[in-house]
């Protein structure tokens, strides 16, 4: 059995005062358990305090991003050591919100990968096609691609110990989850993409599914065999929605 993560991602939300109002809800009902993991990606400027009031918790905590680069003259970058030295565990790289509109492309993504492991980090790896390609019937092609961007360079032995997440574009922030079947369809997908160079690293990798989790679809999704937790938006900035979905995993 592989172990359930649930992972919330703020995104570009969050104050100080409300970091702490909102992880003490969360807090509240989330226990420590041996066969899921609750964690929370935040925005960089509040992984010291995010840290500081979850250190001890059964909740894990993490970054959005990680910069490709180590250390220099890059202007707003942020490392991953940096990250890591915080006590962050893990960190999302590849978001389809920062390929979108920060320009990423599945090389700098799998180089953010790459830094991300580097630094001791657990990165989170995002795939997942636009409307306009599901519509096109080009889904399966897509996250290929974007699968293989890391798999030929950096080959499967590099997501030992990883996550994956499957972001339909389509089904972020609309409202639109994709049905379990369809979530299923993709996760097993991605899965025997690795499992043709490595069975053994893709059968132990969790695959996550994210866009418009919420506590009353939670359950279903992840029910399937191939749907390891969730990668959660708006509803991880709601502590007694976060829970219920950390609950059904
Ligand atoms: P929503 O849960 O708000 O749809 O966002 C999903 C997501 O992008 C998580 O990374």
């Amino acid at each position: 059995m592989r172990t359930k993560l649930v992972v919330g991602n703020w995104k570009l939300n969050g104050s100080l005062a409300g970091n702490e109002a909102l992880l003490k809800a969360v807090q509240a009902g989330v226990s420590a358990a041996k066969d899921r993991i609750c964690a929370v990606c935040v925005p960089y400027p509040y992984l010291a305090q995010v840290g500081s009031l979850l250190r001890g918790t059964a909740i894990a905590w993490g970054s959005q991003d990680v910069s490709r680069h180590e250390k220099g003259a890059f202007t707003g970058e942020v490392s991953g050591a940096m990250v890591a030295e915080l006590g962050a565990r893990f960190a999302i790289v590849g978001h389809s919100e920062r390929r979108s509109m920060f320009g990423e492309t599945d090389s700098i993504v799998a180089e953010k990968f790459a830094a991300a492991r580097k630094a001791g980090l657990t990165p989170i790896f995002c795939v997942g096609e636009t409307l306009a390609e599901r519509e096109a019937g080009v889904t399966e092609s897509v996250l290929a691609r974007q699968m293989d961007a890391l798999l030929s360079k950096q080959g499967a032995a590099a997501l030992e110990g990883a996550v994956v997440a499957y972001e339909p574009v389509w089904a972020i922030g609309t409202g639109k989850t994709a049905t379990s079947a369809q979530a299923e369809e993709a996760h097993a997908f991605i899965r025997a993409r690795i499992a043709a160079q490595d069975a053994g690293v893709a059968g132990r990798l969790p695959i996550l599914y994210g866009g418009s989790v919420k506590g009353s679809n939670a359950a279903e999704l992840f029910a399937m065999p191939n749907v390891d937790g969730g990668l959660v938006g708006g509803a991880s900035l709601a502590a007694d929605d976060f829970i219920a979905i950390w609950r059904a995993a």
